[in-house]
């Protein structure tokens, strides 16, 4: 029986169970599809680390015995989209099986379904497969929480014991607690130096110039893209983060700093979201790595790193099955705005969305506090309509795939799910933005007023936010605090705030 294995872009992983034995009938089959670079304005960097990296996986399987056909963008019998030359190649070959790995997205798991209907009525036998990757299942929530009242605390505790991970031999958490959260919120006062990245950027001209510049976004640096193409490379990254890094992880998990985009973070998202990597090993090697140096690393920092991935990532996949597609069309606030044009170019005077936006916009890169705190934070005070803010990070980022993207964003940034991730909007001041970084150091607005010509915009956004949204807000216990403070406020100060939070608003594109 001859058997056609597509592999999609996101699914790099070399240890799945497929690649065990070497047949001659077995084909395994690479698309680089027009469709799939252009459902959303991607950064170039993106679609280039991804098409790099399907090609060199595709090379190691060759060198493996394995039978390979990639069929490469420009191409002149390419069809465009997935489905499209899958059926051509099934034709051409005359397949007997098409069989798939289950994909992250939503829009492709509809694709690849429609594709096996088609193909069923054309004699050819279908079969998806897990990807091998996660380490829950999709559908984990129906079992962690059949009444739907998703917490992620719940949810890591409940994997790591699942997984034994972190917990002493009558089954309670390390050093007494499950989570040192309270401990990583340290800004970065330089006490521990940043050590430098040893990374060399890789490069090829011939899959660059296969991509329409005009179809993407973003900067392509000329000595070329630091993410991890093949696994060595994403082992290497591994290394050298459990290395030199985990120590500061936690610490300065939420710390901004202008002279260092990464500070003390791992940088591993695109090399796990693309599956070059597993979460499980990524945390093993983590706990290895604690145990041979007790001394050296602190608890507190090993378990803020393992959170993020045992915790926060299965959790926004288990939460993106448990509620597409209707969580694509949430807006629980309303909010309706355009984005400013200055998210596609930083030139704002506001110098923490100025600096995020170009750094993002150079490096495909932002740790989560920029991605929430400073950009998420500014898009949801000023009302941005959620659909074009997915896109926006959709795009922007290395490692965005709606199942993560869509989740942090809709969800945990924009609350426009109405509390399924997060139980209160992510919103402040400039105080914690001024608190965490270095960034008002250097603004042309003034942190410290609200109504001023110069008053910084997320000073006065932030009351007209909680203002605009009484009725929804009010009654979470978690923001009361904020509704008495602006209840206590005289009306006069309360006007003067409105009014240069209505004057941010009417004028964004010149902020
Ligand atoms: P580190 O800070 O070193 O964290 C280690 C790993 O933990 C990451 O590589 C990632 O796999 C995981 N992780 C950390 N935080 C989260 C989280 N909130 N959700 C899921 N996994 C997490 N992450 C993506 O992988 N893709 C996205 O498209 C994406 N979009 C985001 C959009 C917004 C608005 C926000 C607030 C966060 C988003 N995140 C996304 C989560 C997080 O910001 C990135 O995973 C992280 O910045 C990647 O950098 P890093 O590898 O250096 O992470
Ligand atoms: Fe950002 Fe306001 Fe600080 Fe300027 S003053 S960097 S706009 S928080």
């Amino acid at each position: 029986m001859k058997e056609c294995r597509l592999i999609l872009g996101d699914q790099l992983n070399e240890n799945h169970s497929w690649f065990h034995t070497v047949s001659p009938n077995t084909f395994y089959l690479f698309v680089e599809a027009d469709s799939e670079v252009r459902y959303v304005r991607h950064h170039i960097q993106k679609v280039k680390a991804i098409f790099m990296g399907m090609k060199a996986f595709a090379k190691s399987l060759v060198e493996k015995g394995h039978i390979v056909e990639y069929i490469e963008l420009n191409q002149k019998d390419n069809q465009k989209s997935i489905s499209a030359n899958v059926i051509q190649f099934c034709q051409k070959r005359k397949i007997d099986k098409f069989s798939y790995q289950l994909p992250d997205e939503y829009r492709l798991d509809l694709e690849l379904q429609n594709l096996c209907k088609i193909l069923n009525e054309k004699g050819v036998q279908t079969e998806a497969y897990d990807t091998e990757h996660f380490l829950s299942p999709r559908d984990s929530f129906k079992t962690i929480f059949p009444k739907k009242s998703y917490r992620m605390e719940n949810f890591y505790r409940y994997m790591r014991k699942q997984y034994n991970f972190m917990l002493d031999s009558s089954g309670e958490p390390w050093g007494g607690q499950w989570n040192f959260d309270a401990m990583n919120r340290k800004k970065y006062d330089g006490k521990i130096k940043i050590p430098s990245r040893k990374w060399k950027p890789s490069y090829s001209d011939e899959v660059l110039q296969r991509i329409p510049r005009k179809w993407t976004m973003g900067e392509m640096p000329t000595e070329g893209i630091i993410w991890p193409i093949t696994r060595k490379e994403a082992l290497n990254r591994l290394d050298e983060f459990l290395e030199i890094f985990l120590d500061g992880f936690g610490d300065y998990q939420d710390a901004m700093l202008e002279e260092s985009p990464y500070l003390f973070h791992s940088c591993l998202s695109f090399a796990l979201n693309v599956k070059l990597i597993s979460p499980k090993e990524v945390i093993e090697r983590a706990i290895r790595t604690y145990e041979k140096k007790r001394n050296q690393i602190s608890l507190s920092n090993l378990e803020g790193f393992v959170r993020q991935i045992l915790g926060w990532r299965e959790f926004t996949r288990g939460l993106y099955w448990a509620e597409m597609p209707s969580y694509q069309t949430l807006n629980h606030l309303e909010h309706q705005r355009e984005l400013p044009s200055w998210y596609w170019t930083g030139e704002t005077k506001m110098n923490c969305m100025s600096y995020s936006i170009r750094q993002s916009l150079h490096l495909a890169y932002a740790h989560h506090i920029q991605r929430l705190m400073v950009i998420g934070n500014f898009s949801l005070l000023y009302g941005v309509n959620p659909d074009e803010l997915d896109k926006w990070y959709l795009g922007i980022y290395i490692d965005a795939f709606e199942w993560v993207e869509i989740t942090n964003t809709r969800g945990m940034s924009q609350f426009a799910d109405g509390g399924k991730i997060a139980s209160k909007p992510y919103v402040s001041s400039a105080n914690y933005i001024d608190k965490m970084s270095n960034y008002c150091k250097n603004c042309a607005y003034d942190k410290k007023t609200k109504s001023e010509v110069n008053s910084c915009p997320y000073n006065s956004l932030y009351w007209h936010f909680f203002d605009r949204h009484k009725k929804i807000l009010e009654k979470n216990p978690r923001i009361g605090m904020v509704y008495h403070t602006w209840g206590k406020m005289n009306s006069a100060e309360k006007k003067r705030i409105l009014a240069r939070a209505n004057w941010i608003l009417e004028n964004g594109e010149s902020l």
